[in-house]
């Protein structure tokens, strides 16, 4: 064999050092190259998100239809549930001068459904003053809850929700009536005290077809929108809530074009829990804390598109067979 002089092989491992240093710097290029490209990659898809975002405001002067969305399940928890959560939430937004609002009315010769028979209770949410005081939150669970809590406010508007549930509410009402239904109203002023068990009471003294609790929705996050409905879980309606849940939030979704993000069945409502005997609904008519919802919920338009919604699942619903008859 012959043997490598120290010369040659010298050589040969300086040779050897530099093909592996080539090598080195080659991969290190190449990962600093993919990394450049994600980079890019990610930037430019954000880029894109937020010229879609940007792009969808609408004006407070003309309506404008929100896409349709399919249907998905709220979160199981869900944080912006306003009887939950909005003792919590604070907004700095001032609010406007409403003093000079006209309230909506209804046009002469609206047609729908017929809902002569129907009788439906109506329970603006909150008040003017939350009221910190607790009750229990159900007849049959331990636990309490603030008597009213305070609600959420326009993001954009500066409304307060209780002002808004009690417009859209009034109005509702007699939309409803002008069909032929029977409304009874929890509140017709915003400068009450009524408790959520005392309006469930008031609800199930009724024996209603429909017992409807309006609220508008809030989140910390301004782009949630649409809307929820929520139920309790248990009681002699327990099994049908479901589908009567789906039936409210679906018509409401054809009549104003707002997504339904589907029903919630939770024990953590006192004003559900009290009035599990009737069908119950709370139902949040999109999120205040989204700028163009809050927009559209004060709108004439969109508010009687909210009615329209409404009448269409009142028709949808059977009549309270517990209700008793009137013997006059
Ligand atoms: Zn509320």
């Amino acid at each position: 064999m012959r043997k490598h002089s120290p010369i040659r092989s010298k050589t040969s491992y300086r040779r050897q050092g530099v093909v592996i240093l080539t090598l080195i710097i080659a991969i290190i290029c190449c990962a600093v190259a993919i990394g450049v490209f994600v980079a890019a990659d990610l930037f430019s898809k954000r880029g894109i998100s937020i010229a879609i975002e940007s792009s969808s405001d609408i004006s407070s002067g003309s309506l404008t239809t929100p896409q349709t969305e399919s249907v998905v399940t709220l979160d199981p928890t869900p944080s912006e549930s306003s009887d939950v959560t909005e003792s919590t939430k604070t907004s700095e937004t001032e609010p406007t001068d409403t003093t000079e609002r006209v309230p909506p009315t209804i046009p002469t010769g609206i047609t729908g459904p017929d809902l002569t028979g129907y009788v439906v209770v109506l329970d603006p949410g909150h008040q003017l003053k939350p009221n910190r005081e607790q009750e229990p939150l159900s007849p049959t669970m331990s636990g309490s809850k603030d008597k009213v809590s305070a609600g959420t406010q326009g993001v954009t508007t500066g409304r307060p929700e209780y002002e808004v549930n009690l417009e859209i509410g009034v109005l509702l009402r007699d939309y409803l009536e002008s069909l032929g239904c029977t409304v009874y109203m929890t509140r017709t002023e915003n400068d009450v005290n009524i408790s959520n068990i005392e309006r469930a009471q008031f609800a199930l003294s009724y024996t209603p077809d429909a017992y409807i609790r309006l609220h508008c929705d809030g989140s910390s996050d301004p782009n949630r929108k649409g809307i929820g409905v929520f139920i309790a879980d248990s009681g002699k309606h327990k099994d049908k809530l479901p589908g009567w849940s789906d039936l409210l939030g679906n018509a409401l979704s054809e009549a104003t074009g707002a997504k339904y993000r589907g029903y919630n069945a939770s024990s953590r409502y006192s004003g559900l829990n009290w009035a599990t005997d009737i069908p119950s609904f709370l139902l949040e008519m999109g999120f205040m804390t989204n700028p163009e919802e809050d927009i559209l919920l004060s709108h004439p338009e969109y508010q009687l598109r909210i009615c329209e919604g409404i009448a269409n699942f009142v028709s949808q619903m059977p009549l309270n067979p517990d209700r008793p008859t009137n013997l006059d």
